[in-house]
């Protein structure tokens, strides 16, 4: 994977320049917003510094203090996890289901205490599981239900983006993920109230711009007009890139078809854009060290959450544990060509061949 940028971003950013802007947030990030809020379906939009900043403005504009409890699941990219010990709360953990790499919902409630106030949903990959299923639980215990979609511009849920179905829905533009600002994240939401609230919560909790009048707690996460810019051509780009996605998925699927030692997540691309390609195998670290002698970059996938030394967690999650121990995230930059892809396939039928 690597940010993609062409002249269009570099002649956008040059005319913003010589057009005396703000170059902090201002008419440039509102047009961003509400194109992301058109493009998802969702009422409100605010853009923020990054996705970990977007996921601990959400839970800060629930209520989410010290103290209390968020559940996350054990399988995704740690900030969905440092979210909550960043703002003194405590990330529960909770395994996946193996069908799609999400929260196990039917684990939920063994895992909730007086302190739990949220779920933080992750669709991992752009998959998911029943969104429905999840709200109607976080409604009968009264949480509140995040999603995490930072991996998840240009995939659904039956007919919604995902992002747009908890209370609160949030995505990142850092340099990897399928469009970027460099650094830069969003939450988007149908709620006035909630998007009111994290308006404040993002520009010190004034009550207007230009007043230095705070009636509750606020900080400093505002975006720029630089990255706005970028990211309004990068938009522009989004729905070729998704295709492109899909299509390198399915190449490599037909590619790999005849492999039986390769296990897959069950995708449906009519729902789901992969940001990653992700395949699972016997000895992950062994196939990573073949493909590099083929000059094929791959990288694993997240250590499970409970493993990792920041948090060491003892618990029982044999799904996060077999898939991260399984995973390998083969290349996914949309500028793979097709000749790319069958290069790489025919290296992994070389060595599937030779075991
Ligand atoms: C990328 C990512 C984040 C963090 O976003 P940043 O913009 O890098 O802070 C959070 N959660 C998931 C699932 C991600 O993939």
């Amino acid at each position: 994977m690597e940010p993609t940028f062409d002249e269009a971003e570099a002649r956008a950013l040059y005319e913003y320049m010589m057009s005396g802007g703000w170059v902090t947030e201002f008419v440039k990030t509102r047009e961003f917003e509400t194109e992301i809020a058109n493009f998802v379906g969702a009422k409100h939009a605010m853009a923020v510094n990054n996705g970990t900043v977007a996921l601990c403005a959400s839970l800060l504009a629930v209520g989410v203090g010290p103290g209390d409890e968020v559940i996350v699941p054990d399988l995704t990219m740690i900030a969905s996890a440092n979210c909550a010990t960043l703002i003194g709360a405590r990330p529960v953990l909770v395994d996946v289901e193996p069908q799609n790499l999400c929260l196990n919902t039917a684990l939920l409630k063994g895992h909730l205490s007086e302190k739990t106030k949220a779920v933080i949903h992750v669709s991992f990959n752009g998959r998911t599981n029943d969104l429905t299923e999840l709200k109607r639980f976080c409604n009968l215990h009264k949480l509140f239900l995040i999603e995490d979609a930072a991996q998840s511009l240009g995939s659904y849920f039956r007919n919604a983006h995902l992002g747009t179905i908890g209370d609160l829905g949030t995505f990142s533009f850092s340099a990897l993920k399928i469009i970027t600002t460099g650094q830069g994240g969003i939450v988007v939401t149908q709620s006035d109230n909630l998007a009111t609230r994290l308006r404040k919560i993002k520009d010190f909790g004034r009550l207007k711009g230009g007043e230095d009048i705070h009636d509750s707690l606020g900080y400093n996460f505002k975006f720029t007009d630089i990255q706005a810019v970028l990211g309004l051509e990068q938009m522009k780009k989004l729905e070729s890139r998704i295709r492109r996605k899909k299509e390198i998925y399915a190449l490599y699927r037909s590619g790999l078809q005849d492999i039986e030692a390769i296990e897959w997540v069950p995708t449906d691309l009519s729902q789901t854009t992969p940001w990653f390609i992700d395949i699972f195998v016997d000895d992950p670290n062994d196939l990573l060290t073949y493909l590099r002698q083929h000059h094929i970059g791959t990288r694993l996938i997240y250590p499970p959450i409970h493993t990792q030394k920041a948090y060491q967690v003892v618990g029982n999650f044999p799904v996060a544990e077999r898939f991260a121990q399984r995973g390998l995230w083969l290349p996914s930059s949309i500028k793979l060509t097709d000749g790319d892809i069958s290069y790489i396939c025919d290296a992994i039928a070389g060595y599937f061949k030779k075991k």
